[in-house]
């Protein structure tokens, strides 16, 4: 029965994949298919022609999902890069119970702390009003089939920056990693 499911789902999935392929012509009229498609042909064109989109900064994709991981721990920046790091929640849990987002913290943040505040801090969706100062760059929260990027530039200063998802419990459970500047 669960599989059974599944399968629909996934096979309706590929449909819509290669239906929003075919669909060139009435892409004016398609706004709403459009931007995952682009995103996903614009990440592939950045690895093949670099940091070629000033304004907008390298993209870097990362999805979360209902095990609470990301599924990039290490992303890697020169001093001072603009980088647009984009955060799809590929979960399926609702958001009150397993939202997720993307924290860059300032490494004078004291992580303990942040993550302690953050948990009392669901109507600003865990992002401490107090501590905003320990955050370098943050995505907004997001459910189930969200995604949400923000652009900043990576600190001049080399090091490793670590970033985080606020929700409750979650960083401690290992949804983190790290951004390396160098
Ligand atoms: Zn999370």
């Amino acid at each position: 029965m669960n599989n059974r499911f599944l399968i629909l789902i996934a096979t309706l999935g590929v449909a819509a994949f290669l239906a929003g392929c075919g669909k060139k012509e009435t892409a004016a009229g398609d706004t709403h298919a459009n931007p995952s498609a682009t995103a996903g042909s614009s990440a592939s064109q950045d690895k093949a022609a670099g940091a070629a989109t000033a304004a907008s900064g390298r993209q870097i994709e990362i999805t979360g999902n209902d095990t609470m991981k990301f599924s990039v721990t290490e992303i890697r920046a020169k001093p001072g890069e603009t980088l647009s790091v984009t955060l799809s929640n590929i979960g399926t849990m609702p958001k009150f119970s397993m939202g997720h987002n993307w924290v860059l913290m300032k490494p004078k943040a004291n992580i303990e702390t942040f993550v302690g505040e953050a948990a009392q801090a669901a109507t600003t969706d865990y992002i401490p009003q107090n501590l905003k100062g320990d955050v370098l760059a943050h995505t907004k929260l997001l459910g189930p089939k969200e995604k949400d990027t923000v652009t900043f530039q990576a600190p001049k200063e080399p090091g490793r920056y670590l970033f985080i998802c606020s929700f409750p419990g979650h960083y401690q459970v290992g949804m983190k990693g790290e951004l390396i500047v160098e």
